[in-house]
Order: structure tokens, then sequence, then C-alpha cells
């Protein structure tokens, strides 16, 4: 079955990402767009949903790419016209916006797949399966970016709901609740906001899995080499996921490194999704950050410009 696709949130992701693995892919055809500013060459364009919506393309589905501040509106306004749909991550600015699209969903008989495509790393898979039988004793985030170099301009990421420094660092909480076998639980955390903004220009976790403490170290200001590195220690050594995910090295064994495919097997889940008739919305990495808020203790730093 051909799926007709609106992409939804022209911007970096929607360029980078999301359109050459729709091109890619036979089973999507890109109809229409919804962006205030952009457009894609060749392909109707309009400013919002709504409008989309009217268009008369006859869609199946919609992506969305919006920061997560307005993704519900946007989302609620798909599902009500019928449409299955795709969520960049983090899936919604709160855990009960995305609890109550999982419910408008399924009221509706439409899917709904909140993405998480560091999962789709090509380490992933393999250190869940490695980790399965193994005692873990402690585990370790270090997700250490230069906001400047990675988010040039996007003054949203550090307004309120737009996650600071949780933006990416909970790409690692993906990873770790998808990797380990016990639930991953909040037990502290610090987040530092830069004076005169809204949320987190750094962060520390400190979280439990079973006996195992787990830590996150996450910064934003990270100039030199960046760092988006998983380490868990094992009874039978220590596992370590680097660049994302994407590289994996087993204690006594040379790190395997495999192509960037995270895209791709997005779109590819969503489509066997579709034709399921099924929906896959997991929010433990939503709930771990809004649990950060919760019990953090909160410092005002140096204010921050782009
Ligand atoms: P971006 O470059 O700022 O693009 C987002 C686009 O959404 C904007 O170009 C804007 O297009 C539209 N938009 C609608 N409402 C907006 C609002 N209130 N404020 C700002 N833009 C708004 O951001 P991005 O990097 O693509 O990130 C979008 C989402 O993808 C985020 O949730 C992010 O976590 C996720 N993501 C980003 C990356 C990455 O590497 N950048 C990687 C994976 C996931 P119009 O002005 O035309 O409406």
């Amino acid at each position: 079955m051909m799926i007709r696709l609106g992409l939804v949130g022209i911007g970096k992701i929607a360029r980078d990402q999301h359109l050459p693995a729709i091109r890619a892919d036979d089973r999507y055809e890109l109809v229409a767009t919804a962006s205030r500013h952009a457009q894609i060459d060749g392909v109707p364009g309009h400013a919002d949903i709504a409008a989309m919506i009217a268009g008369n393309h006859a869609l199946d589905a919609v992506s969305i790419c919006t920061p997560p501040v307005g993704r519900h509106a946007i989302a609620a306004a798909a599902i009500d016209a019928g449409l299955h749909v795709m969520l960049e991550k983090p899936p919604a600015a709160t855990t009960t916006e995305i609890t109550a699209l999982a419910d408008r969903a399924r009221e509706r008989g439409v899917t709904l797949f909140a993405t998480w495509h560091s999962r789709e790393a090509a380490g992933v898979a393999g250190a869940r399966d490695w980790l399965r039988d193994k005692h873990i004793r402690a585990a370790h985030i270090r997700w250490k970016e230069d906001i400047r170099r990675w988010h040039p301009g996007q003054e949203w990421i550090l307004e309120a709901g737009g996650f600071g420094v949780f933006d990416p660092g909970i790409n690692a909480l993906s990873i770790m609740t998808a990797i380990l076998p016990a639930p991953l639980l909040l037990d502290a955390a610090r987040i530092d906001i830069p004076e005169g903004r809204s949320s987190p220009i750094a962060a520390t976790m400190a979280m439990r899995s079973d006996d195992a403490a787990v830590t996150a170290d996450l910064d934003f200001l990270q100039t030199g080499p960046q760092s988006w590195d998983i380490e868990v220690e094992t009874d039978a050594g220590t596992l370590r996921l680097s660049m994302g995910g994407s590289v994996l090295e087993l204690p006594d064994a040379e790190p395997v490194t495999r192509e960037d495919r995270e895209y791709p097997r997005l779109y590819a889940r969503f489509a066997e999704l579709v034709a399921a008739g099924k929906s896959d919305v997991d929010i433990r990495p939503l709930q771990l950050v809004a649990d950060a808020f919760l019990v953090a203790e909160r410092r005002t730093v140096a204010p921050f410009q782009f």
C-alpha cells in the first residue's frame, strides 16, 4: 500500500533526515507540506495543518517535525481528520499531551507512532540482546555537545517546553530504557538554567535500575570533542555504545560500526504499524525528563546567547 504523506515543520531535521528517508522508500509519496515559512520544491506547500488537510491531497498520514510545543494541537487535528501520525522526538511538550494523543488515536482508529530515532542506531539492538542475561552493576550516560554547532539559532530549544539539554539528552534516555532489562527510575537531578532562559543548558541525573546506579551527565556547552556515549558495567565486563548508539563495543571485542539507517528504519516501522493497524507510543524517556524537572535542584547560571 502506498502512503500519501504530509510533512509538517520544514526545518533542520525534516530536510536532513526525513526527506531523504521518505524519498528512498517506495511505500511513501510526499504529497504536501505544512510549514509557516518553508516549502519543498515541487511539493504543494501550506502554512499550517488545517490548510494542508483542507487541500484535497487524499492524505493517509502525516509526519510531524515541529518543536515539541504546539505538536499536540497539530497531531490532534491530523488524528481528527482520520490520518495516521508519526511524531519526532520528544513526542510532545508534556506527558499528559502524549497520553491524550494516544487515547485519541485509539478512539479514532488511526496509528500513532512516537518515534525515538536513537533507538534505531546501529548498535542498540545488539546492546539490548547482550545485556539481557547480564548482571548490571552501573551505567553512565555522557551526552555532551555544542548547542551552537548543532542547534544554531534554535531559540525555541531554551524556551519553556523546548527541553534545553534534554532535547539531545532524551535520546540517551531512549536508548537506556530500551537496552536495560529492568525499569529505569529517577532519584535526583540537577538542572542549570541560564539567566533569562527557561530550559536547562546542563543537567545531571541520578537513577537506578534494580540495584545498579545509573548516572547521566548532559552538557550543551561542550566545545572540542563531542560525546554521545553510554557505558554499562556488568558482571561480564563493560559494554560501550558511542556516537549516539551507532558504535557498539563489547568486552574483548573490536568496536562494530554499521551504516546509519535510523530514519529509513523509522519510516519502515511506521509503514508496518499502519499496515498492521497498530500504534507504538513509549513515553518512558519523556517521563524521566518530566521527573527530572519535578525533583531537580535548580541553579541559575551565566546568560547564554547563540
Ligand atoms: P528547527 O530547525 O527549528 O525546525 C523546526 C521547524 O518547525 C521550523 O523550521 C519551523 O518551520 C517549524 N515550527 C513550527 N512551529 C514552530 C515554533 N513555535 N518555533 C519554531 N519552529 C516552529 O528544529 P529541528 O532541529 O528540525 O527540530 C525539530 C524537532 O526534531 C525537535 O523536536 C527536535 O528534537 C527533533 N530532532 C532534531 C534533530 C536535529 O539534529 N536537529 C535530530 C533529531 C530530532 P516554519 O517556520 O516554516 O513553520
